[in-house]
């Protein structure tokens, strides 16, 4: 089922309770339970994927500027192998599993049993507009719930081209696609829904949560935050370089783990500058401007705060810009003021602070004096360099000597940490998430025992105390 965007109207949102109370039932009458029922769902997901991966791709050129191969990698064909990870799997995951009892419940058995949330709202971002609504849908779906997918209102053509042709794969009887922007989430979230799967900023993050505390509702919470790159004396720079350049301006920059800024040594620093400018120069020639493969600002809003960030700074490398088209080449910034708004505040964007260190342990120190970040990647070619940032710092994630790969596995549970949000998912985690793991423990009827019954005489006291 498709809802209309609030374009001119609104009137759809006056529905809202009824549309979530419909897709309540058909969990309630026990359709969603069905593993069968939930695998043809997962199997709409990925038909619809792969028929409509051109659209798609195609939706994400007109809304982002997407390069064709970004938008296969990052959204289509990221999704379709997740979903067919988690179809592959999730009856598995979905077994009742044993448990060991203590010998105070004995006889007796126990066991979790994961069962469906209920109905899940999932609010999506613009960013990745097609992986970040289906890979949370596909784990809501091969938990058993029913769900309201809001895509995001700034890619309205991969919204749109969602909103109208995913709700033929599925059933309508268990899915509720509702279009729009800030008045459409507000609504949404006036509603009673057993889960909300929000990915976006760490301020409407805390606006979702706000509004879930109101009907106690469990949430994941995919916020954003400033990654750090630790490049450390020993890395290979030629490599570090390459990637970290690659990890920053994929999307041009517009990634939740995006690279944010680079610490690094005197030693090191300028080397980096240089080789960071090359892999720019080899991606997308000596004008990204004319490049294919180098993507737009979102929008104009986005551009200019970009364009604020920069406004007291002295790039390095890049800083052209045009509003016109939305563009801001690759940029590098060397120890801009800490307390500057490229500093403190999440960049999504292709501008790159560059900050000198004295040594891995001040960059450690640099790192845990701010909010725990999404991802932090550390460049090292010694493990105990690598084993120092990663034991004594904290974030969502992690990937050593590369950036942005963490999120591709399926076994890997992916999330933030404090301010860069809570809760995880991909494969198995995501199917936890949005289930409740009912613990159930069983007693026979025989064995009836009145050991833990009052009243508490001392030879009971005395037995109880030694056996448990
Ligand atoms: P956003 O928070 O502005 O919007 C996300 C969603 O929330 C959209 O669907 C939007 O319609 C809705 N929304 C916006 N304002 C709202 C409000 N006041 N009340 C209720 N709903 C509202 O984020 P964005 O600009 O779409 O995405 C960029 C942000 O998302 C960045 O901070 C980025 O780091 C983060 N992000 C995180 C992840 C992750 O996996 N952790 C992935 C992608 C993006």
């Amino acid at each position: 089922m498709t809802l209309a965007p609030e374009s001119s109207t609104t009137d759809h949102l006056a529905d809202l309770g009824s549309t979530i109370d419909r897709l309540r039932s058909t969990v309630l009458d026990g359709t969603t339970r069905s593993l069968d029922w939930r695998e043809t769902q997962l199997d709409g997901v990925i038909a619809f994927a792969k028929d409509h991966t051109d659209a798609l791709i195609a939706a994400m050129n007109e809304d982002l500027g997407r390069p064709e191969i970004e938008g296969w990698l990052a959204d289509v064909g990221s999704s379709i192998t997740e979903a067919q990870h988690v179809r592959k799997n999730f009856r598995k995951w979905a077994k009742p599993r044993r448990a060991k009892i203590p010998i105070v419940a004995q006889p007796g058995s126990a066991k979790v049993i994961p069962e469906p949330l209920g109905v899940a709202l999932i609010i999506a971002p613009w960013n990745y507009p097609v992986n970040l609504v289906l890979e949370p849908l596909v784990a809501a779906i091969a938990a058993g719930n029913a769900v309201v997918v809001k895509p995001s209102e700034l890619a309205p053509a991969t919204s749109g081209l969602i909103a109208r042709e995913l709700p033929k794969y599925l059933d309508e009887r268990a899915f509720a696609i509702i279009e729009g922007g800030i008045e459409t989430s507000t609504a949404l979230l006036e509603q009673r829904f057993d889960h909300i799967f929000f990915t976006g900023s760490t301020n409407v993050g805390r606006i979702v949560m706000r509004a879930a505390a109101e009907h106690l509702t469990p949430v994941i919470l995919e916020l954003g935050g400033k990654s750090p790159v630790v490049v450390a004396d020993d890395a290979d720079l030629e490599v570090a370089a390459n990637r970290i350049a690659w990890g920053k301006t994929l999307n041009a920059g517009q990634t939740c783990i995006a690279p944010d800024y680079v610490l690094v040594t005197e030693k090191n620093r300028d080397a980096l500058v240089d080789k960071l400018a090359d892999a720019w120069g080899e991606f997308y020639g000596a004008d990204p401007e004319a490049s294919p493969d180098f993507g737009r600002i979102i929008n104009e809003r986005h551009h200019k705060r970009l364009l604020g960030l920069l406004s007291d700074q002295t790039p390095v490398v890049g800083g052209e810009h045009d509003s016109a088209t939305k563009y801001i080449a690759p940029t590098i910034v060397v120890d801009p003021p800490l307390d500057s708004a490229l500093m403190t505040e999440e960049i999504f964007g292709p501008i790159l602070p560059i900050i000198t260190v004295e040594d891995t342990f001040d960059a450690i120190g640099f790192i845990n004096e701010r909010p725990k970040p999404l991802a932090l990647y550390v460049f090292s070619t010694n493990n105990d360099t690598v084993e120092a940032v990663l034991g004594r710092t904290s974030s969502g994630g992690a990937c050593v000597n590369h950036t942005l790969l963490h999120f591709t596995p399926s076994d890997l549970p992916f999330g933030g940490v404090g301010p860069s949000g809570m809760g995880r998912y991909h494969g198995k985690s995501g199917f936890e998430a949005l289930s409740n793991m009912k613990g159930v423990l069983r007693k026979p009827i025989f064995g009836e025992s009145n050991i833990a019954y009052p009243p508490y005489t001392e030879r009971k006291v005395n037995l109880l105390r030694k056996v448990t």
